[in-house]
């Protein structure tokens, strides 16, 4: 797994916002999350958008799905004819589901509904298969060539948000994207991976809207622990989550033995 993106939503931690690409055997299979910065990144990390099967869409807020529409933009200048999967959440109040998310960007009142051939039965340049996970449903298994992958809603205050956990070629990653980490579904779900992906948006000490919304340290680390995860590897690390790193490092130390690795943007870290 190549982190493109370990920053959160503000523009001051020197980081693009949430993006990971899955590998197997050096190929490129899958995107998760799409925020800003992460096409660059992805041109850093001699990636082609091109070259996912599938893009999964953890929730619609703008540092997980800006860049979305600028890889299928630049998508389409390849040869690629092949349909690509897309996932996503279902939708409540001010966030819609995945496919009318699209909708709004690509479809025929859409803002770029120049590029409305990809929500097109026949495809131009090719077409995106969308698959809405309902985020209030049992866990939903999907098969991306040679990776299996689950997604399953998770907790992030009212947002419609699904974790991931990826399988194949023998290893598992679970990415918990943006949430409390308190539903025992994502717990199932990621028990025995071999890496998790935590996101480190809140110090311990928050409360308010930010602690309805993010896992603080010990619950990170004690999830770890009772998940038996292999490896944790923090990201989505905002100012203020940086500026306690090395609080958040001691107190996940506390709760779980395996390894801890800081993400950083370009960064790789194996499954095993
Ligand atoms: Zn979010």
């Amino acid at each position: 797994m190549r982190v493109l993106g370990s920053g959160g939503p503000i523009v001051d931690d020197e980081r693009a916002s949430s993006g990971y690409v899955v590998l197997l055997d050096g190929e490129p299979q899958l995107l998760v999350d799409a925020g800003g910065g992460v096409a660059l990144r992805m041109a850093q990390a001699g990636v082609a958008p091109e070259q996912l099967r599938a893009v999964l869409i953890s929730h619609t807020h703008v540092d997980h799905s800006a860049d979305l529409i600028a890889l299928l933009k630049s998508a389409s200048f390849s040869s690629r004819r092949e349909p690509m999967t897309l996932v996503g959440p279902s939708g409540t109040g001010p966030f819609p589901a995945i496919g009318p998310f699209l909708e709004a960007q690509l479809g025929d009142a859409g803002a770029w509904r120049y590029l409305g051939g990809y929500l097109r039965e026949e495809g131009q340049p090719f077409r995106l298969v969308v698959e809405e996970v309902d985020v209030s449903g049992e866990a939903r298994a999907h098969s991306i060539g040679p990776l299996r992958v689950s997604s399953v809603g998770v907790p992030h205050g009212p947002v419609p948000a699904l974790g991931f956990v990826v399988e194949g070629g023998g290893s598992s990653i679970a990415f918990g994207g943006d949430q409390r980490l308190d539903d025992p579904r994502f717990a199932e779900l990621a028990r025995g991976a071999d890496l998790f992906v935590a996101h480190h948006a809140i110090p311990e000490e928050s409360g308010g809207v930010a602690a309805s919304l993010h896992a603080t340290p010990s619950q990170i680390g004690a999830f770890a622990r009772d998940a038996e995860v292999g490896s944790v590897v923090l990201s989505h690390h905002m100012a203020r989550s940086l500026e306690r790193l090395d609080e958040s490092l001691a107190i996940i130390g506390e709760r779980y033995d395996g390894e801890v690795t800081v993400g950083a943007d370009l960064g790789c870290y194996p499954a095993r």
